[in-house]
């Protein structure tokens, strides 16, 4: 069972800067400020900027700028994800030493290809072809130079940490972790030190992020950071998973909503104030203590 987090409450807003931040990531910022503050907890500002292709610096400046005319302030020095690579790295080495991690070669065609493949919360799970090739057959292919994921083994995984695993969610109560659901996941790429789930998972853990916040379209991947976490000896937060807000349209607010964007809305002559009464409008109220 998990052992509650001690010391005061820690929460994070962690964006990934490929876009302007729009009304979705305004209420997702807001129910994290708040959750800390009124615990008389600590807020902090993560920059997920792994992914340097999709990453741009002059995004890192626009929703730094954006937040605080939200009114938010956080602690500084901001986590930019980019500046810990090593962190990711002895993760890994840690996983590797434990024998819970494999090369895997397969492309994403050959994955989609697979037409019985069992789909999960994020698209076809993979069959785990390349868990079982040799050592001999790993090695050579690594040295073919051509790309290749590390991907964790989560039966393997699951055995090392025991069926007994389970996180705390504000809406959701006790949950039994599933990570079986998610297939063998990437951890690794070749030339990417880390996927979101093992960056994420180190992270909270690093900055002490004692209740993660966070929508509903990431719930599925709780189930893999917490199987992390135990194979990892890392400390369990609880988590708040919030709803999502909806757009006009009734879906879910993407960086290609622009008119949406703070920015646009702020340049529209909008205030903070207006943009809380926009995500109030749209069902964003729950500012509650987990
Ligand atoms: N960086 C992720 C995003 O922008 C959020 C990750 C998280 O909160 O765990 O969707």
């Amino acid at each position: 069972m998990i052992a509650p987090s001690p010391g005061s409450v820690v929460t994070r807003f962690a964006p990934s800067p490929t876009g302007g931040l729009h009304l979705g990531h305004a209420f997702s910022a807001l129910h994290a400020y708040h959750l800390a503050k009124q615990a008389g907890g600590r807020f902090l500002l993560r920059i997920e900027d792994i992914d340097q292709s999709r990453c741009h610096p002059a995004f890192i400046t626009n929703i730094l700028e954006d937040l605080a005319w939200l009114g938010l302030d956080w602690e500084t020095p901001v986590r930019r994800q980019s500046e810990h690579f090593d962190d990711y790295r002895a993760a890994l080495a840690r996983l590797d030493a434990l024998g819970l991690i494999y090369p895997c070669f397969c492309s994403r065609k050959d994955i989609t290809r697979s037409a019985d493949a069992p789909h999960g919360p994020e698209g076809p799970l993979y069959s785990g072809s390349c868990r079982s090739l040799s050592p001999d057959a790993r090695a050579a292919r690594m040295a073919n130079g051509g790309p290749y994921a590390l991907r964790l083994d989560v039966t393997k995984a699951r055995n090392l940490a025991g069926p007994d695993l389970w996180f705390e969610d504000a809406l959701q109560g006790l949950t039994r972790a599933a990570p079986e659901s998610l297939g063998d996941v990437v951890l690794a790429r070749r030339d990417t030190p880390a996927s979101y789930h093992l960056a994420v998972t180190v992270d909270d853990a690093l900055q002490g992020v004692t209740l993660v916040t966070r929508g509903t379209d990431l719930f599925h991947a709780t189930h893999i950071h917490r199987l992390l976490q135990a194979v990892l000896g890392l400390p369990v937060p609880r988590y708040h998973h919030h709803a999502l807000l909806l757009n006009a349209d009734g879906k879910r607010f993407a960086k290609r909503d622009k008119a949406m964007t703070l920015r646009d809305m702020r340049a529209s002559g909008r205030t903070p104030v207006d943009i809380r009464r926009e995500i109030l409008a749209r069902g964003g109220t729950v500012f509650t203590a987990c």
